[in-house]
């Protein structure tokens, strides 16, 4: 495969290098101690059309493809890779969800305002107890006649606090298992939604992640979204997306850690010369940027095959596979190469290792994408 960018693709990548460098490379550590999205920032990107990225431009979008919302979403993980899966989840998850299964009458309603980034994007699958088996959740959704009566809990639900749009999957049929699971769009501003505590976590700490409970909510029977019973087969569709956008922030993550590595290794002087002199310090460099390049070209290749509209899922679970161990190994040597000044807060590649660490844990654990590209492999 011919993994070239357009123009077009190589343009909005830059324009997102620059605009990373002069809003997040300089803030990041600020929203890490402060645990939060400014509201400007997200104003900002929302200008930039982020939150429309791949929003067809009839819907207000800019109708860009799945590949260069990728070189972007790199150069904006880099920089603060918290505020970075924000725009993952709204762009690859839920504006998704509705592009690929909404109704018309649903993507009218509501992809002009989430393309516009007056309206955030949720994610809401995880429940206390169904986690890696999503299958498993609870969150029932009762037929009243013309709406649907929501209840239950679901957790982890990043930019809970930001969110215009809940996109929820309940058991519209408790005993169907995976087959009774139905996607519904729910307003955040629909009575019975509470929000819980913001969770104190050890990275992304910009990006806001919530429990998120159900009482009685009341959703007409028009926000079904896709078919009644496809929600489970639905989600795991739109993961694809989703790994795909956890593999960039991955690699935005990996790359900026090796840049100040590299950088740092440069300038720090031991025996009265840079440690860069030193052959164990320059293969750890070189296994770092083969192994960021190498998932490059993975993420790439889900992404263009994406695009295509051809079978990704097993690429896009090598990916994020990939990707994501890439990050933590090549965050775990830039700590290194820094020594002891790796560990301490002032150098960024403190909070690009404790970035790194999520990456392997939502979208799919590890192990889960495992699983999927075992059972993938085993079909053959
Ligand atoms: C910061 C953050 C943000 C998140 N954002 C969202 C969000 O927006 N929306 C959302 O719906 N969810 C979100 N999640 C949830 C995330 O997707 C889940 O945490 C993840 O799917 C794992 O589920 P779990 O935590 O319940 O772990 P479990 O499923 O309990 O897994 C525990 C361990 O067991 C392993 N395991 C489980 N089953 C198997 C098996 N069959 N074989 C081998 N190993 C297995 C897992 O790999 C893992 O190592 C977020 C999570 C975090 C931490």
């Amino acid at each position: 495969m011919d993994f070239k960018l357009t123009e077009d693709d190589l343009e909005f990548k830059e324009m997102a290098r620059e605009f990373a460098e002069k809003r997040l490379y300089p803030n990041a550590e600020q929203y890490d101690h402060e645990g939060t999205t400014p509201k400007e920032l997200i104003e900002e990107c929302a200008e930039l059309g982020y939150f429309g990225f791949t929003v067809p431009e009839e819907y207000g979008g800019l109708g860009l493809s799945a590949t260069a919302f990728m070189g972007v979403l790199e150069e904006l993980c880099g920089g603060c890779a918290g505020f970075g899966i924000m725009l993952s989840v709204h762009n690859s998850l839920t504006c998704e969800i509705l592009k690929v299964f909404g109704s018309e009458e649903l993507k009218q309603k509501y992809l002009p305002s989430m393309a516009a980034g007056e309206k955030i994007g949720a994610y809401c699958l995880t429940e206390p107890n169904a986690g890696t088996d999503a299958a498993s959740l609870a969150t029932s959704a009762e037929d009243k006649g013309d709406h649907y009566l929501i209840n239950g809990t679901k957790t982890f639900v990043t930019s809970a606090m930001y969110a215009g749009v809940f996109i929820v999957f309940a058991k519209t049929d408790p005993d169907a298992g995976y087959k009774g699971v139905t996607c519904f769009i729910v307003d955040a501003d629909s009575d019975g939604i509470t929000l819980g505590n913001p969770e104190k976590k050890m990275g992304i700490k910009a990006s806001d992640t919530r429990e998120v409970s159900f009482v009685d909510v009341k959703v007409p029977k028009e926000n079904l979204c896709g078919e009644l019973g496809k929600g489970f087969r639905q989600a795991v569709t739109i993961l694809n997306s989703g790994r795909i956008g956890v593999s960039f922030q991955a690699i935005g993550i990996a790359q900026a850690a090796f840049n100040e590595a590299l950088q740092y290794s440069k300038d720090r002087k031991q025996f009265n010369q840079p440690i860069s002199n030193f052959q164990a310090i320059q293969f750890k460099l070189a296994d770092m940027q083969t192994q960021i390049d190498a998932g490059r070209l993975m993420g790439y290749r889900a992404a263009q095959l994406k695009d295509a509209g051809e079978p990704c899922h097993r690429e896009c679970s090598m990916s994020k596979l990939f990707c994501t161990q890439m990050a933590n190994m090549v965050c775990n040597e830039a700590v290194q190469i820094h020594g002891g000044y790796g560990y301490i807060k002032e150098y960024a590649v403190e909070r690009y290792f404790r970035d790194a660490r999520v990456t392997e844990l939502y979208e799919g654990t590890t192990e889960a994408q495992k699983m999927v590209i075992s059972k993938d492999l085993l079909k053959e």
